[in-house]
């Protein structure tokens, strides 16, 4: 069983698949612990947080609160929703804390691709097919180091970055595993500071990387 804490559908704002119409699926637990985490009301799962399948879906602002889905309840849910989004974005928290074979097995069978957003700090399961986004977080206060075998599975590798520390933690990670040359690595300036992004773009330009920008937050969209 999964924990839901909502699912919606919206454009995705970030990284390679920018732009595209997305249902987001928003996984409850993380205990990676950014300082900077925007979704902070997803880190724990407390008995009393949790509800019904319809109260998730009726959300109109963030909280903590979740309810307890299998795969099928949520393709079901996603088909009675009426959705038209075909791309599913399976985030947080911190998903990789469950196995998403089923989960992503299930919204395949559908005819949807999954997408997973994860913090490279757990073993990535999900199907083959699955795009996997891996935005590493290094030192964190959860003290969860990132993983080898979740960089090597990463389709693209967007990370967050404050200051030249993070570019640093960057190279000492992908210079640790023999990436496949056709992992995609895109800088993504945190909170939108300009002092980030204009490090991102000077860097981006110099390695020839993705510049991500979380176009949903100047755009004020979930
Ligand atoms: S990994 Fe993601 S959800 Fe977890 S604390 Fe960091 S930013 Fe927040």
């Amino acid at each position: 069983m999964y924990k839901i804490n909502e699912m919606f559908e919206t454009i995705q704002g970030e990284g390679v698949f920018t732009g595209v119409p997305a249902v987001f699926v928003r996984l409850q637990q993380c205990p990676v612990g950014c300082a900077w985490c925007d979704t902070k009301h997803t880190w724990d799962a407390t008995p009393q947080d949790e509800t019904t399948f319809d109260t998730v879906l009726e959300k109109v602002e963030d909280n903590p609160q979740w309810c307890s889905a299998s795969a099928a309840d949520v393709v079901q849910r996603y088909q009675a929703q009426g959705y038209t989004a075909k791309h599913i974005v399976i985030t947080g928290g911190e998903p990789c804390i469950y196995n998403l074979h089923a989960l992503t097995e299930a919204f395949e069978a559908i005819g949807c691709r999954c997408q997973i957003e994860t913090s490279g700090t757990y073993p990535v399961q999900a199907t083959e097919n699955t795009w996997v986004t891996v935005s590493p977080k290094v030192a964190m206060k959860g003290k969860l180091p990132v993983i080898d075998s979740a960089l090597l599975r990463a389709n693209e590798i967007k990370h967050p970055v404050a200051t030249m520390k993070d570019i640093d933690n960057l190279d000492e990670l992908i210079t640790r595993v023999d990436l496949p040359v056709s992992t995609e690595i895109a800088l993504q300036p945190i909170s939108q500071k300009q002092r980030a992004t204009e490090l991102c773009i000077e860097v981006c330009v110099k390695r020839n990387w993705r510049l991500s920008i979380q176009t949903h937050k100047y755009l004020s969209i979930a």
